[in-house]
């Protein structure tokens, strides 16, 4: 295993160069892997965006979005490509179970691999890492990275945007935790690259459907249960919920922070129920350690605050397996030392 350091050797000649992510991008992911794509473009390498779903229209307007090839959608090509490439940088994730059928290849493959990220327990596997659980986003890693590079001059208005974008949602709007003064100067350093602050929040928060903002409504209405006693609050989405308010992909994203929105509640859930499969997303507050409670019961994990699982069970018997397991939570994933 190498730091990252012994990239920059490695990436002085022109590279056939893989940029890929987690399923299901987020801002983070997206942004992440476009900022890479314009900077590892502008030093002269042939680069490739590959994420392994389809993500959210609210993600669309980052500059490269035309560029980034959906693996779901051409399966073969991104095998040739990967097998054939020089590097495949993995952004925002750390194992590459992750990647499903994708991720055997990248492990398969005789390129480079380099990992950028920030969850917890990563897999090793790769040839060059830059890991660091601290920080608030891995476009702030990206960022240090680009510095690294000695980039500073070379990050244009696209990148500052992207890498603002990951940052934005990632520290929960600058709320969480990991949003430290560092990331504070390098958000006003990027503004000072030219990063369209306003612009940038309007297309990832109000960018609403009408359809989404009913759906809102009715689920902090009909489908937002509360247990007080025990400090937690979730919501479950059925797959007809889906159906009747027309919801697409990334409509259901923030619902979960409603309900850890509640005064004294520690820990959030939102179930949904998937054609294949059943997704939980997960959010505390504090020692409250939800990646810990995903990876013991929903073969999930992600951050100490934030994390996601999945259950191959119906919705009804998940939902079941869910309240029984919650009676415990508060006494066993509160974890004294953070
Ligand atoms: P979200 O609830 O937004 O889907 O995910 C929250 C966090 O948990 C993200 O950092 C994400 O990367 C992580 N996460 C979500 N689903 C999974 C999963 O199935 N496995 C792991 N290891 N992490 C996940
Ligand atoms: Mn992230």
């Amino acid at each position: 295993m190498n730091s990252i350091d012994a990239i920059l050797p490695f990436l002085k000649e022109s590279r056939r160069i893989i940029v890929t992510t987690h399923p299901n991008p987020d801002a983070d992911a997206l942004g992440s892997s476009l900022a890479m794509f314009h900077f590892l473009r502008g030093r002269g390498h042939d680069v490739t965006v590959v994420t392994p779903t389809d993500y959210p229209d609210f993600l669309k307007w980052m500059p490269g979005n035309d560029n980034v090839v959906i693996y779901d959608q051409c399966k073969e090509k991104c095998h040739q490509w990967v097998a054939e490439c020089d590097i495949i940088f993995c952004l925002d994730f750390s194992m590459l179970d992750r990647l499903k059928e994708l991720g055997e290849h990248v492990r398969n493959t005789s390129a480079k691999k380099a990992v950028i990220d920030h969850h917890l327990d990563p897999e090793d596997f790769a040839d060059f890492e830059m890991l660091d659980t601290k920080a608030s986003a891995t476009a702030e890693l990206i960022f240090d990275f680009i510095l690294k590079m000695e980039g500073r001059e070379e990050i244009t208005t696209e990148i500052a945007n992207c890498i603002y974008a990951g940052i934005l949602t990632d520290t929960g709007g600058f709320k969480h935790p990991s949003t430290t003064a560092k990331v504070h100067r390098i958000v006003a350093d990027l503004i000072d690259m030219g990063a369209a602050a306003n612009f940038v929040n309007r297309e990832i928060y109000d960018t609403n459907s009408v359809n989404r903002l009913r759906f809102l409504g009715y689920a902090l209405l009909e489908k937002l249960v509360v247990r007080q006693d025990l400090k937690i609050a979730y919501f479950v989405i059925s797959a007809k919920d889906f159906e009747r308010f027309g919801l697409k992909t990334g409509d259901t994203e923030g619902l979960v922070n409603y309900a850890l929105s509640i005064k004294d509640i520690v820990m959030a859930t939102v179930i949904i129920e998937r054609e294949e499969e059943v997704r939980l997303s997960f959010r505390s507050v504090g020692n409250y350690a939800v990646n810990l409670f995903a990876n013991d019961h929903f073969e999930g994990g992600g951050h100490k605050n934030a994390s996601g699982g999945v259950s191959h069970e119906a919705l009804e018997p998940t939902i079941s397996r869910f309240e029984s397991l919650i009676d415990s939570f508060k006494d066993k994933y509160y974890i004294k030392q953070s």
